[in-house]
């Protein structure tokens, strides 16, 4: 049992989690977050990691020390496997503990999304998907790996699969990589290898839609598209991904071979609904009323990407704005009943606008009547993006980096590094154990 003061039992410390923390901060209550990870982490610049740009750190911060100084809040890193919304308590798995039961009197579900392969799960191995610090690191090694096995490698016949790569998804992050990646291949890298020539790599976009950037207006689409196609990307539309293997992607029925394939398509709501065991829609989003409570339960509210509500008639989008202003809303809500004040109006999403870089100094916008694109479009992408990180520390050195990459082609992170296992040149092995033999004399 907790004590009287209501206890608000927050799980997830992703945009929706963290704004839901900040609004509590002076409730009467206590709150516990949970996450999975000790980081919140700012998804929109994973890209920027994955091609060198930026390093782990500077778009990841300690949740502790985001809002660790909130007097009423207590931060848990734990998994949540599940929810009783009789006994009103979350279960939570930690190194050395598991299915713990946590109580609540108001809980808060935000979180999020994963990879989803559209039922090819066998893709997942040759594929990987962007959606963590680890996803980001991984993608970053294959990149950088597979330039230098072709530098090493001396059959020029094997250069070209080595230096292809595919990109299944063309929406923002598809459409961000690629552009981010023939940039990295066109400037950065180009005068420091010998054997093979960086710019003649082929950087392929594939997607089933007719059109890049499907959810903003035409002529942005068809700007993204010309401008991806003036930094040497293949942008292939219109065609589904009929396999992928350690060969490469067949997709409308063409072999492309490669020896790295991205996937940055679907994604899948977290199990949720599962938990609740309550209407979801086909996605497997848990459908929420306009309070952003789950029906019948005015105690928990499901906010974010892993949410279903409708707005107009149509389903509010997986963004960080939309997780952001419901995370905010669901921390005032409850604010207001604890403290006796009547509840909230419905929920209503503001629409900001969206945006998408496509390479060096461009980028889409949409924010109303306004659609620009170009190099005035970046400038407010890049100062959206900076005001919207989670600490001050990470916008100070984030922008001296993008200055620093802008004027000198340089990036911040260009390594190799296998956190688990060996060292990404795989040694011989015969060799491996006759220098153990030498160590351990
Ligand atoms: C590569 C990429 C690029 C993107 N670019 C943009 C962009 O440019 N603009 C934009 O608006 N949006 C963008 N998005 C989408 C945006 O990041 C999401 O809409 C937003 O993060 C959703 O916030 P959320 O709080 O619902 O979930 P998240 O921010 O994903 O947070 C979920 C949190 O829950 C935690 N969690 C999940 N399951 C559990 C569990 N069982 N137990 C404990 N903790 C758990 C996770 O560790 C995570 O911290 C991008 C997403 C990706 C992946």
């Amino acid at each position: 049992m907790h004590d009287s003061i209501p206890r608000v039992v927050i799980v997830g410390g992703g945009f929706g989690g963290l704004a839901a923390a900040k609004a509590l901060k002076r409730a009467p209550v206590n709150v516990v977050l949970i996450d999975r990870t000790n980081h919140h982490l700012f998804q929109p610049l994973l890209y920027q990691v994955a091609t060198s740009v930026l390093s782990p750190g500077q778009i990841g911060s300690p949740i502790r020390g985001i809002i660790g100084r909130n007097p009423n809040t207590t931060v848990i890193l734990g998994g949540v496997t599940g929810v009783d919304k009789d006994k009103r308590c979350v279960f939570v798995s930690s190194a050395d503990r598991e299915n713990v039961p946590v109580e609540y009197d108001f809980l808060i579900l935000a979180t999020g999304v994963t990879h989803s392969y559209f039922g090819h799960n066998e893709f997942a191995q040759f594929a990987p998907g962007l959606k963590s610090l680890a996803d980001a690191v991984a993608i970053r090694n294959r990149i950088l790996q597979a330039f230098e096995q072709a530098e090493a490698e001396e059959d020029p016949a094997r250069h070209r699969d080595l230096l292809t790569f595919v990109l299944v998804g063309a929406g923002p992050t598809g459409v961000e990589m690629a552009g981010a990646l023939a940039v990295l291949v066109r400037s950065t890298l180009k005068s420091e290898f010998r054997r093979v020539r960086p710019e003649s790599t082929r950087i392929v976009l594939l997607d089933m839609a007719p059109r890049v950037l499907g959810t903003f207006a035409n002529q942005l689409s068809e700007a993204a598209k010309k401008r991806l196609e003036s930094l040497g990307v293949e942008v292939r539309l219109g065609h589904s991904v009929d396999q992928i293997d350690g060969d490469g992607v067949v997709a409308g029925g063409e072999r492309i071979s490669s020896k790295t394939v991205i996937w940055t398509a679907g994604v899948s709501p977290s199990p949720a609904g599962k938990w609740l065991s309550v209407g979801t829609d086909r996605a497997g989003r848990v459908r929420i009323e306009s309070d952003l409570t789950v029906p019948g339960h005015p105690e928990i509210y499901v906010v974010g990407d892993t949410a279903s509500l409708d707005q107009d008639g149509k389903p509010l989008p997986g963004v960080a704005q939309v997780a952001i202003q419901q995370g905010r809303y669901a921390g005032r809500a409850i604010y207001r009943r604890v403290a006796g004040f009547s509840t909230p109006e419905a929920f209503r999403y503001f629409d900001k606008g969206n945006m998408a870089v496509v390479g060096k100094g461009f980028a889409v916008l949409q924010s109303g009547a306004v659609h620009m694109s170009g190099f005035l479009a970046w400038l407010a992408w890049a100062g959206v993006h900076l005001q919207f990180l989670a600490q001050s520390s990470l916008r100070v050195s984030v922008f001296v980096q993008w200055v620093w990459t802008y004027l000198t082609g340089q990036r911040g992170s260009r390594l190799i590094v296998n956190h688990h296992g060996a060292e990404p040149m795989t040694q011989d092995p015969k060799q491996a154990h006759l220098e153990l033999a030498k160590t351990s004399k």
